[in-house]
């Protein structure tokens, strides 16, 4: 075990040179009365991942952590002071009228040549990472029959072909009793069609379908049009069954098998790095997700993009208080332009429900640490590095280009999983502070813990431990690089992440902001 005691030496974490607060290392965090290594010592009892101020803060004064104002003080805060939530009011977001738009974009960095992964290649162009049959759905009143139909699928077909390393049912609530045709119904819409294009499904995907509803098969299998084609060979309806559930069963298995066997046939082959696409997150974040994993992942970003790979970050509510530390880095005015139409379209959605980006916070990051969602915010966007940002894709989008991509989601662990599974992300990688088991049916989640803590109590959870960063055991270099590794370790197969053992999956959670009937 290699936590630290309080008792042998009290440790903080600066940041920034501008910021007047540190954060405890301290597994145990620590009591009043500590003495820092820089004078400072404790009135309160500070737990690990709280904040400390280094100076004495005038009411009304500036509370700077990452170099920025994360809140302004409602009393005067003592030095040594634990400063946490209710201290603090918390600014206003930043105004999407005057940003700096594509002001200070970063250099391309040196090309990283020779790394590859083994992948499976698909005929559209795109590299699967696993090879799993998909069989997806227009409307949720399929999900029991095709349940059924998935567990007998799993027991007695797919022993029969090694090369498959799984079957997932792309089910879901939508479909029908909804608004299909209200203005934000595309975004359900085209989340499901381009779920059933993710890359480790092969390229395609089979579709099963009710008969009546309003989602019509046609509409998940080809864009804009509506019309079934009874003929394809991948479509199977319910309500075309003369013969009862058990017709259904044997056609879904049927359907299923011939699937199968062209699956079967595909290997693994030698691919560039370049074909990776990563989406990143993080879920229950603390006040060690901004100094450990996420720059962590950040600095595997930059590499990959050196290499010439895919990654994409999200969150909206997550990036909205930092957003002018983003369009200033957007590779041209254009994507600055839509990283704005984003957060606008998002503060129009938040505002119809009367909330705003505060509802964002939970309890849990704020035990972390985490005081208000401008600081979570400042410490989520450290997981995009510091490359220029070349794209952005709206909610239920597919990529279609390399580099550095902010894929427009909610910050929903579910619900960014799915956007980003739909956007094309053949890996996943997830970093947690508090913990989650969290975990993806259609692509391999690599988790991430902030804390050393963490992946000690979870060591069958958490695949790589940045925690020890904060301890000065390994830089934000080492583990950039670890991770770098790592994978493309786990996108060739030879390694499996834990979720991945134990088939840890949350359910596909559809993005609808459109209304239901
Ligand atoms: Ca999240």
């Amino acid at each position: 075990m290699d936590l630290i005691q309080h008792a042998d030496s009290p440790r903080y974490i600066l940041l920034n040179e501008l910021d007047n607060v540190v954060v405890v290392v301290n597994d145990q965090g620590v009591p009043a009365g500590t003495e820092f290594d820089n004078g400072v010592v404790t009135i309160d009892n500070v737990p690990q991942s709280h904040k400390v101020n280094l100076v004495d803060i005038p009411e009304g004064g500036p509370v700077i952590r990452y170099g920025q104002t994360i809140g302004y003080a409602l009393r005067p805060i003592p030095r040594g002071s634990w400063v946490k939530e209710d201290l603090l009011r918390m600014p206003t977001a930043p105004s999407l009228d005057s940003l700096p738009l594509s002001t200070d974009v970063p250099g391309k960095g040196e090309p990283l040549e020779g790394f590859t992964f083994e992948g499976y290649r698909n005929a559209d162009g795109t590299v699967g990472t696993r090879n799993i049959l998909g069989i997806t759905t227009t409307v949720q009143c399929v999900t029991g029959v095709l349940d059924f139909a998935v567990k007998r699928i799993r027991e007695e077909l797919l022993p029969k072909y090694p090369n498959v390393d799984d079957v997932v049912a792309l089910t879901h609530s939508y479909g029908c009793g909804v608004a299909i045709t209200a203005t934000d119904a595309y975004i359900p819409i085209r989340t499901v069609r381009n779920l059933a294009r993710n890359p480790n499904l092969g390229g395609e995907a089979l579709v099963i379908s009710l008969g009546c509803e309003k989602l019509q098969a046609g509409q998940v299998m080809h864009e804009g049009d509506a019309s079934v084609d009874l003929s394809d060979p991948w479509l199977y309806r319910l309500q075309d069954s003369s013969h009862g559930f058990h017709e259904m069963i044997e056609q879904i298995m049927e359907l299923a098998e011939t699937r199968l066997k062209k699956l079967d046939l595909r290997r693994r082959e030698t691919v560039p790095a370049s074909e990776l696409i990563l989406g990143m997150q993080c879920g229950g974040s603390d006040a060690f997700s901004g100094i450990t994993a996420n720059p962590a992942l950040g600095y595997a970003s930059d590499l990959l993009l050196r290499a010439g790979a895919t990654v994409m970050f999200s969150e909206v509510t997550e990036v909205r208080d930092a957003i002018y530390l983003l369009t200033s880095r957007a590779e041209t005015k254009t994507v600055a332009e839509e990283l704005v139409r984003e957060m606008d379209w998002y503060d129009r959605y938040l505002a119809k429900g009367e909330a705003d980006r505060s509802a964002n916070t939970t309890p849990g990051n704020k035990k972390g640490g985490l005081s208000n969602i401008v600081e979570k915010s400042l410490g989520s966007i450290v997981k995009s590095g510091s490359s220029a940002i070349n794209g952005v894709l709206g909610p239920g989008e597919r990529v279609n280009r390399k580099g550095l991509i902010f894929c427009a989601t909610p910050a929903s662990d579910f619900v960014c999983g799915t956007l980003q599974l739909a956007a094309g992300m053949n890996l996943h990688v997830f970093t947690t502070g508090r913990g989650t088991p969290y975990g993806l049916a259609m692509a391999p989640v690599v988790k991430v813990s902030t804390r050393t803590e963490l992946a000690h109590r979870w060591p069958d959870l958490i695949d790589i431990d940045a925690g020890r960063i904060a301890t000065g055991r390994a830089s934000i270099e080492d583990l950039g690089w670890e991770l770098f590794h790592f994978y493309l370790d786990v996108a060739s197969g030879k390694k499996k992440t834990w979720t991945e053992h134990y088939r840890l999956h949350n359910d596909i959670t559809l993005f609808n902001p459109a209304p239901i009937t």
